[in-house]
Protein backbone atom coordinates (compact mmCIF):
# COMPACT_ATOMS: atom_id res chain seq x y z
CA UNK A 1 0.00 0.00 0.00
CA UNK A 2 2.59 2.50 0.53
CA UNK A 3 4.44 4.60 -2.28
CA UNK A 4 6.59 7.40 -0.55
CA UNK A 5 9.99 6.70 -0.80
CA UNK A 6 10.37 4.64 2.16
CA UNK A 7 13.65 6.89 3.73
CA UNK A 8 10.84 9.79 3.69
CA UNK A 9 8.75 8.03 5.67
CA UNK A 10 11.69 7.13 7.45
CA UNK A 11 13.24 10.54 8.36
CA UNK A 12 8.87 11.51 9.34
CA UNK A 13 9.63 8.72 12.05
CA UNK A 14 12.96 10.01 13.21
CA UNK A 15 11.81 13.52 13.42
CA UNK A 16 8.93 12.53 15.25
CA UNK A 17 10.18 10.35 17.87
CA UNK A 18 12.98 13.31 18.46
CA UNK A 19 11.00 16.08 18.62
CA UNK A 20 7.71 14.67 20.40
CA UNK A 21 8.99 15.21 23.84
CA UNK A 22 10.82 18.68 23.27
CA UNK A 23 7.43 20.30 21.97
CA UNK A 24 5.21 18.88 24.24
CA UNK A 25 7.64 21.37 27.14
CA UNK A 26 7.45 24.38 24.75
CA UNK A 27 4.81 26.86 24.28
CA UNK A 28 1.99 26.82 21.61
CA UNK A 29 3.54 29.13 18.95
CA UNK A 30 7.66 28.16 20.01
CA UNK A 31 6.45 24.40 19.04
CA UNK A 32 4.51 25.50 16.12
CA UNK A 33 7.11 27.08 14.83
CA UNK A 34 10.13 24.78 15.66
CA UNK A 35 8.09 21.77 14.20
CA UNK A 36 7.65 23.40 11.08
CA UNK A 37 11.32 24.35 10.91
CA UNK A 38 12.11 20.47 11.39
CA UNK A 39 9.84 19.31 9.32
CA UNK A 40 10.61 22.28 6.63
CA UNK A 41 14.45 20.97 7.17
CA UNK A 42 13.82 17.31 6.32
CA UNK A 43 12.34 18.64 3.14
CA UNK A 44 8.81 17.29 3.89
CA UNK A 45 7.24 20.59 3.24
CA UNK A 46 8.53 20.31 -0.26
CA UNK A 47 5.91 17.23 -0.71
CA UNK A 48 3.17 20.04 0.08
CA UNK A 49 3.61 21.97 -3.36
CA UNK A 50 3.71 20.84 -7.18
CA UNK A 51 6.83 20.26 -8.55
CA UNK A 52 6.30 22.70 -11.05
CA UNK A 53 6.30 25.47 -8.82
CA UNK A 54 9.06 24.37 -6.42
CA UNK A 55 8.28 21.31 -4.69
CA UNK A 56 9.15 17.58 -4.96
CA UNK A 57 8.91 15.51 -7.85
CA UNK A 58 6.16 12.78 -6.92
CA UNK A 59 7.68 10.60 -10.43
CA UNK A 60 4.39 10.51 -12.03
CA UNK A 61 2.51 9.55 -8.33
CA UNK A 62 -0.04 12.20 -8.90
CA UNK A 63 -1.65 11.79 -12.63
CA UNK A 64 -1.78 15.68 -12.85
CA UNK A 65 1.50 16.42 -11.52
CA UNK A 66 -0.10 17.96 -8.45
CA UNK A 67 0.67 17.44 -4.83
CA UNK A 68 0.68 13.31 -4.26
CA UNK A 69 -2.24 12.46 -2.23
CA UNK A 70 -0.52 9.07 -1.10
CA UNK A 71 2.47 10.20 -0.17
CA UNK A 72 0.90 13.22 1.81
CA UNK A 73 -1.02 10.86 3.97
CA UNK A 74 1.88 8.40 4.28
CA UNK A 75 3.63 11.61 6.24
CA UNK A 76 0.34 12.80 8.00
CA UNK A 77 -0.38 9.19 9.66
CA UNK A 78 3.58 9.37 10.96
CA UNK A 79 3.36 12.37 11.88
CA UNK A 80 0.63 12.83 13.84
CA UNK A 81 1.72 9.44 15.92
CA UNK A 82 4.45 11.74 17.71
CA UNK A 83 2.89 15.51 17.95
CA UNK A 84 -0.26 16.58 16.38
CA UNK A 85 1.29 20.07 15.55
CA UNK A 86 4.32 18.24 12.93
CA UNK A 87 1.24 17.40 11.24
CA UNK A 88 -0.55 20.28 11.49
CA UNK A 89 2.08 22.71 10.26
CA UNK A 90 3.01 20.06 7.02
CA UNK A 91 -0.20 20.24 6.08
CA UNK A 92 -1.16 24.03 6.24
CA UNK A 93 1.66 24.59 3.97
CA UNK A 94 -0.21 22.76 1.24
CA UNK A 95 -3.63 23.68 2.68
CA UNK A 96 -2.96 27.19 2.44
CA UNK A 97 -0.59 27.64 -0.49
CA UNK A 98 -2.91 25.32 -2.89
CA UNK A 99 -4.86 28.09 -3.95
CA UNK A 100 -2.00 30.03 -5.64
CA UNK A 101 -1.01 26.64 -7.38
CA UNK A 102 -4.64 26.35 -8.78
CA UNK A 103 -5.13 30.26 -9.48
CA UNK A 104 -2.35 32.29 -9.38
CA UNK A 105 -0.03 34.10 -11.66
CA UNK A 106 3.34 32.40 -12.91
CA UNK A 107 4.88 35.09 -11.29
CA UNK A 108 2.68 34.67 -8.21
CA UNK A 109 3.37 30.99 -8.01
CA UNK A 110 7.30 31.96 -8.67
CA UNK A 111 7.33 34.29 -5.90
CA UNK A 112 5.29 32.56 -3.57
CA UNK A 113 5.41 28.59 -3.61
CA UNK A 114 9.05 27.98 -3.33
CA UNK A 115 9.30 29.44 -0.10
CA UNK A 116 6.29 27.41 0.97
CA UNK A 117 8.39 24.18 0.12
CA UNK A 118 10.92 24.79 2.04
CA UNK A 119 9.12 26.01 5.06
CA UNK A 120 10.32 29.87 5.02
CA UNK A 121 7.01 31.12 4.03
CA UNK A 122 3.95 29.88 6.28
CA UNK A 123 0.36 29.51 4.72
CA UNK A 124 -3.16 29.87 5.83
CA UNK A 125 -6.03 29.10 4.50
CA UNK A 126 -9.19 31.31 5.35
CA UNK A 127 -12.81 30.49 4.50
CA UNK A 128 -14.92 30.15 7.52
CA UNK A 129 -16.39 33.25 9.26
CA UNK A 130 -18.70 33.58 12.30
CA UNK A 131 -22.02 33.14 10.38
CA UNK A 132 -20.68 31.39 7.44
CA UNK A 133 -18.79 27.19 8.65
CA UNK A 134 -20.54 24.12 6.93
CA UNK A 135 -22.49 26.29 4.33
CA UNK A 136 -19.68 28.30 2.38
CA UNK A 137 -22.06 29.56 -0.09
CA UNK A 138 -23.12 32.09 3.54
CA UNK A 139 -19.30 33.53 3.09
CA UNK A 140 -20.06 37.67 3.67
CA UNK A 141 -16.36 39.25 3.32
CA UNK A 142 -16.29 41.47 0.49
CA UNK A 143 -13.98 42.91 -2.18
CA UNK A 144 -14.91 45.30 -4.34
CA UNK A 145 -13.17 46.68 -7.65
CA UNK A 146 -11.64 49.93 -7.19
CA UNK A 147 -9.69 50.94 -10.04
CA UNK A 148 -6.80 48.17 -11.07
CA UNK A 149 -7.37 46.90 -6.98
CA UNK A 150 -9.46 45.17 -4.66
CA UNK A 151 -10.63 46.31 -1.43
CA UNK A 152 -11.50 43.40 0.97
CA UNK A 153 -13.64 44.13 4.60
CA UNK A 154 -14.81 41.50 6.59
CA UNK A 155 -14.08 38.46 9.25
CA UNK A 156 -12.87 35.06 9.29
CA UNK A 157 -12.50 32.77 12.17
CA UNK A 158 -10.99 29.54 13.14
CA UNK A 159 -8.05 30.00 10.50
CA UNK A 160 -4.88 28.04 11.92
CA UNK A 161 -1.84 30.07 11.54
CA UNK A 162 -3.66 33.19 12.21
CA UNK A 163 -0.69 35.22 13.39
CA UNK A 164 2.17 33.17 12.34
CA UNK A 165 0.98 32.75 8.39
CA UNK A 166 2.76 35.16 6.07
CA UNK A 167 0.01 34.85 3.69
CA UNK A 168 -3.45 33.75 3.73
CA UNK A 169 -5.95 32.59 0.60
CA UNK A 170 -8.91 34.33 1.53
CA UNK A 171 -12.67 33.68 0.12
CA UNK A 172 -14.56 36.81 -0.54
CA UNK A 173 -17.34 37.65 -1.97
CA UNK A 174 -17.06 39.95 -5.01
CA UNK A 175 -21.06 39.86 -6.40
CA UNK A 176 -24.49 38.82 -4.73
CA UNK A 177 -25.47 38.17 -1.58
CA UNK A 178 -24.75 35.85 1.07
CA UNK A 179 -25.69 31.77 -0.32
CA UNK A 180 -24.74 32.76 -3.53
CA UNK A 181 -21.95 30.40 -4.31
CA UNK A 182 -21.58 31.70 -7.61
CA UNK A 183 -20.48 35.41 -6.29
CA UNK A 184 -17.28 34.31 -4.19
CA UNK A 185 -13.80 34.48 -6.05
CA UNK A 186 -10.04 34.12 -3.71
CA UNK A 187 -7.53 36.27 -3.07
CA UNK A 188 -3.81 36.06 -1.98
CA UNK A 189 -3.51 38.32 0.90
CA UNK A 190 0.01 38.43 2.45
CA UNK A 191 -0.13 39.28 6.33
CA UNK A 192 1.56 42.68 6.03
CA UNK A 193 -1.17 44.17 4.26
CA UNK A 194 -2.31 47.47 5.89
CA UNK A 195 -5.96 46.68 7.59
CA UNK A 196 -5.04 43.09 8.61
CA UNK A 197 -5.46 42.38 11.83
CA UNK A 198 -5.33 39.00 13.87
CA UNK A 199 -6.98 38.41 17.51
CA UNK A 200 -5.10 34.26 18.59
CA UNK A 201 -7.29 32.27 20.82
CA UNK A 202 -6.67 29.01 22.13
CA UNK A 203 -8.68 25.27 21.43
CA UNK A 204 -8.43 22.16 22.93
CA UNK A 205 -5.05 20.79 21.99
CA UNK A 206 -1.68 22.81 21.04
CA UNK A 207 -2.95 24.33 17.34
CA UNK A 208 -2.24 27.94 16.26
CA UNK A 209 -5.58 29.91 15.09
CA UNK A 210 -7.34 32.85 15.12
CA UNK A 211 -9.55 35.55 14.06
CA UNK A 212 -8.46 37.48 10.84
CA UNK A 213 -9.54 40.74 10.49
CA UNK A 214 -9.65 42.93 7.19
CA UNK A 215 -10.40 46.28 7.41
CA UNK A 216 -10.33 47.66 4.09
CA UNK A 217 -7.15 45.97 2.88
CA UNK A 218 -6.12 47.32 -0.66
CA UNK A 219 -4.47 44.19 -2.70
CA UNK A 220 -3.11 44.14 -6.60
CA UNK A 221 -5.17 43.02 -9.31
CA UNK A 222 -3.05 40.53 -9.26
CA UNK A 223 -3.75 39.08 -6.04
CA UNK A 224 -7.24 37.53 -7.38
CA UNK A 225 -6.43 34.14 -7.67
CA UNK A 226 -8.45 32.31 -10.59
CA UNK A 227 -11.30 33.98 -12.41
CA UNK A 228 -13.97 36.03 -10.70
CA UNK A 229 -16.42 33.75 -9.41
CA UNK A 230 -14.33 30.83 -9.21
CA UNK A 231 -14.08 30.98 -5.37
CA UNK A 232 -16.07 28.48 -4.29
CA UNK A 233 -14.80 26.01 -7.10
CA UNK A 234 -10.85 26.81 -6.11
CA UNK A 235 -11.60 26.50 -1.87
CA UNK A 236 -13.90 22.36 -3.24
CA UNK A 237 -10.93 21.28 -5.41
CA UNK A 238 -8.91 21.98 -2.33
CA UNK A 239 -10.41 20.31 0.24
CA UNK A 240 -10.85 17.72 -2.74
CA UNK A 241 -7.41 17.29 -2.70
CA UNK A 242 -6.23 17.45 1.73
CA UNK A 243 -9.36 16.17 3.10
CA UNK A 244 -8.34 12.71 2.61
CA UNK A 245 -5.23 13.56 4.52
CA UNK A 246 -7.41 14.73 7.38
CA UNK A 247 -8.51 11.32 7.59
CA UNK A 248 -4.78 9.88 7.63
CA UNK A 249 -3.59 12.10 10.52
CA UNK A 250 -6.91 10.41 12.47
CA UNK A 251 -5.21 7.21 11.53
CA UNK A 252 -1.87 8.13 13.01
CA UNK A 253 -3.38 8.85 16.23
CA UNK A 254 -5.28 6.28 16.36
CA UNK A 255 -2.50 4.09 15.61
CA UNK A 256 -0.65 5.21 18.34
CA UNK A 257 -3.23 5.35 20.96
CA UNK A 258 -3.52 1.39 19.90
CA UNK A 259 0.12 0.94 20.69
CA UNK A 260 -0.25 2.43 23.76
CA UNK A 261 -3.08 0.50 24.48
CA UNK A 262 -1.05 -2.80 24.12
CA UNK A 263 1.95 -1.85 26.03
CA UNK A 264 -0.28 -0.59 29.12
CA UNK A 265 -2.86 -3.14 29.24
CA UNK A 266 0.49 -5.75 28.92
CA UNK A 267 2.02 -3.94 31.84
CA UNK A 268 -0.55 -3.64 34.47
CA UNK A 269 -1.60 -6.48 36.77
CA UNK A 270 -4.72 -6.03 39.00
CA UNK A 271 -6.42 -8.65 40.51
CA UNK A 272 -3.40 -10.51 40.36
CA UNK A 273 -3.58 -10.84 36.64
CA UNK A 274 -1.99 -8.65 33.65
CA UNK A 275 -5.19 -6.41 32.04
CA UNK A 276 -3.97 -8.40 28.80
CA UNK A 277 -5.72 -11.65 30.34
CA UNK A 278 -9.31 -9.99 30.80
CA UNK A 279 -11.42 -10.96 27.85
CA UNK A 280 -13.32 -7.72 27.95
CA UNK A 281 -10.04 -5.77 27.23
CA UNK A 282 -8.51 -8.28 24.98
CA UNK A 283 -12.10 -7.77 22.53
CA UNK A 284 -11.17 -4.05 22.99
CA UNK A 285 -7.79 -4.68 20.86
CA UNK A 286 -9.47 -7.03 18.64
CA UNK A 287 -12.40 -3.87 17.41
CA UNK A 288 -9.57 -0.88 17.73
CA UNK A 289 -7.20 -2.92 15.09
CA UNK A 290 -10.06 -3.57 12.93
CA UNK A 291 -11.29 -0.63 12.79
CA UNK A 292 -7.85 0.94 11.99
CA UNK A 293 -7.03 -1.14 9.37
CA UNK A 294 -10.74 -0.85 8.10
CA UNK A 295 -9.94 3.33 8.01
CA UNK A 296 -5.83 2.87 6.71
CA UNK A 297 -8.01 1.00 3.58
CA UNK A 298 -10.61 3.37 3.30
CA UNK A 299 -7.62 5.96 3.05
CA UNK A 300 -5.96 4.20 0.71
CA UNK A 301 -8.96 3.93 -1.81
CA UNK A 302 -9.45 7.70 -1.43
CA UNK A 303 -5.64 8.93 -1.98
CA UNK A 304 -5.15 6.56 -4.71
CA UNK A 305 -8.07 7.62 -6.71
CA UNK A 306 -7.39 11.52 -6.45
CA UNK A 307 -3.96 10.74 -7.18
CA UNK A 308 -5.36 9.00 -10.74
CA UNK A 309 -7.23 12.35 -11.27
CA UNK A 310 -10.28 11.64 -10.15
CA UNK A 311 -12.56 13.88 -7.69
CA UNK A 312 -13.61 10.51 -5.87
CA UNK A 313 -16.19 12.46 -3.78
CA UNK A 314 -17.50 9.60 -2.23
CA UNK A 315 -14.72 7.84 -1.50
CA UNK A 316 -12.75 10.60 0.15
CA UNK A 317 -16.22 11.56 2.38
CA UNK A 318 -16.01 8.17 3.55
CA UNK A 319 -12.22 7.95 4.58
CA UNK A 320 -13.08 11.07 6.06
CA UNK A 321 -15.71 10.24 8.46
CA UNK A 322 -14.85 6.36 8.93
CA UNK A 323 -11.07 7.23 9.89
CA UNK A 324 -11.87 10.22 12.24
CA UNK A 325 -14.61 8.88 13.71
CA UNK A 326 -13.01 5.47 14.48
CA UNK A 327 -9.81 7.24 15.94
CA UNK A 328 -12.00 9.31 18.17
CA UNK A 329 -13.13 5.82 19.34
CA UNK A 330 -10.03 4.10 19.22
CA UNK A 331 -8.71 7.13 21.41
CA UNK A 332 -11.20 7.25 23.57
CA UNK A 333 -10.74 3.18 24.64
CA UNK A 334 -7.01 4.32 25.06
CA UNK A 335 -7.82 6.52 27.77
CA UNK A 336 -9.80 3.89 29.26
CA UNK A 337 -7.21 1.78 29.41
CA UNK A 338 -5.05 3.54 31.34
CA UNK A 339 -7.65 4.06 33.92
CA UNK A 340 -6.56 7.57 35.66
CA UNK A 341 -3.06 7.81 33.89
CA UNK A 342 -5.18 8.16 31.06
CA UNK A 343 -6.58 11.49 32.14
CA UNK A 344 -3.39 12.20 33.39
CA UNK A 345 -1.63 15.74 32.28
CA UNK A 346 1.19 15.10 29.77
CA UNK A 347 0.10 11.62 29.15
CA UNK A 348 0.68 10.52 25.51
CA UNK A 349 -3.19 9.29 25.29
CA UNK A 350 -4.71 12.37 27.18
CA UNK A 351 -2.54 14.44 24.19
CA UNK A 352 -4.40 12.19 21.52
CA UNK A 353 -7.61 12.46 23.47
CA UNK A 354 -7.55 15.89 22.59
CA UNK A 355 -5.77 16.43 19.40
CA UNK A 356 -8.08 13.83 17.52
CA UNK A 357 -11.00 15.15 18.53
CA UNK A 358 -11.22 18.55 15.96
CA UNK A 359 -10.62 16.25 12.97
CA UNK A 360 -14.11 15.22 12.89
CA UNK A 361 -14.89 18.90 12.86
CA UNK A 362 -12.58 20.86 10.49
CA UNK A 363 -12.58 20.48 6.12
CA UNK A 364 -15.81 19.09 6.37
CA UNK A 365 -17.77 18.13 9.41
CA UNK A 366 -18.63 14.23 9.84
CA UNK A 367 -22.49 15.34 9.24
CA UNK A 368 -21.32 17.17 5.93
CA UNK A 369 -19.46 13.84 4.92
CA UNK A 370 -22.74 11.67 5.52
CA UNK A 371 -24.76 14.74 3.45
CA UNK A 372 -21.96 14.56 0.75
CA UNK A 373 -22.01 10.48 0.42
CA UNK A 374 -25.98 10.33 0.49
CA UNK A 375 -26.00 12.89 -2.22
CA UNK A 376 -23.88 10.51 -4.31
CA UNK A 377 -25.73 7.52 -3.22
CA UNK A 378 -29.22 9.24 -4.30
CA UNK A 379 -28.10 10.63 -7.62
C1 LIG B 1 -8.90 23.19 14.96
C2 LIG B 1 -9.65 23.83 13.82
C3 LIG B 1 -8.93 24.34 12.74
C4 LIG B 1 -9.61 25.00 11.70
N1 LIG B 1 -8.88 25.55 10.68
C5 LIG B 1 -9.52 26.24 9.70
C6 LIG B 1 -8.77 26.92 8.69
O1 LIG B 1 -7.54 26.88 8.66
N2 LIG B 1 -9.47 27.63 7.74
C7 LIG B 1 -10.83 27.71 7.75
O2 LIG B 1 -11.39 28.37 6.88
N3 LIG B 1 -11.56 27.08 8.70
C8 LIG B 1 -10.95 26.35 9.68
N4 LIG B 1 -11.66 25.72 10.68
C9 LIG B 1 -13.12 25.87 10.69
C10 LIG B 1 -13.84 24.60 10.31
O3 LIG B 1 -13.65 24.30 8.95
C11 LIG B 1 -15.31 24.77 10.71
O4 LIG B 1 -15.35 24.79 12.13
C12 LIG B 1 -16.20 23.67 10.15
O5 LIG B 1 -16.31 23.76 8.77
C13 LIG B 1 -17.60 23.71 10.77
O6 LIG B 1 -18.14 24.98 10.70
P1 LIG B 1 -18.76 25.66 12.04
O7 LIG B 1 -17.74 25.57 13.12
O8 LIG B 1 -19.26 27.00 11.67
O9 LIG B 1 -19.95 24.72 12.45
P2 LIG B 1 -21.46 24.78 11.86
O10 LIG B 1 -21.42 24.80 10.37
O11 LIG B 1 -22.19 25.86 12.57
O12 LIG B 1 -22.01 23.37 12.33
C14 LIG B 1 -22.43 23.10 13.68
C15 LIG B 1 -22.94 21.65 13.71
O13 LIG B 1 -24.07 21.53 12.84
C16 LIG B 1 -23.82 20.50 11.90
N5 LIG B 1 -24.44 20.84 10.61
C17 LIG B 1 -24.28 21.97 9.88
N6 LIG B 1 -25.00 21.92 8.76
C18 LIG B 1 -25.63 20.74 8.77
C19 LIG B 1 -26.53 20.09 7.88
N7 LIG B 1 -26.92 20.64 6.72
N8 LIG B 1 -27.00 18.85 8.21
C20 LIG B 1 -26.61 18.26 9.36
N9 LIG B 1 -25.75 18.82 10.25
C21 LIG B 1 -25.27 20.04 9.95
C22 LIG B 1 -22.32 20.40 11.78
O14 LIG B 1 -21.92 19.13 11.31
C23 LIG B 1 -21.90 20.64 13.21
O15 LIG B 1 -21.99 19.46 13.95
C24 LIG B 1 -11.01 25.07 11.73
C25 LIG B 1 -11.73 24.52 12.79
C26 LIG B 1 -11.06 23.92 13.84
C27 LIG B 1 -11.85 23.35 14.98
Amino acid sequence: MNVAPPALVDEARRLGAELEIELAGLDEEAAARRALAAVGAAGLCAWTVPACDGGASTGGLAADDSVSVRVLCELREELASFHGLLDVMLVMQGLGSHPVALGGSKALRAEVLPAVATGASIAAFALTEPGAGSSLADVSTRAERKGEHWILEGHKTFISNAGLARFYTVLARTSGAPGDGEGLSMFFVPDDVWGLDVEPFEVIAPHPIGDVHFRGCELPGEFLLGDEGQGLELALQTLGRFRTTVAAAANGCARRALAESVARLSAREQFGRRLTSFQGLRFDLAEMDVRLRAAQLLVHEAASAVDAGSEATAEVARAKLFATEAAGWICDRAVQHHGGLGVKKGSVVERLYREVRALRIYEGTSEIQKLILARALLS
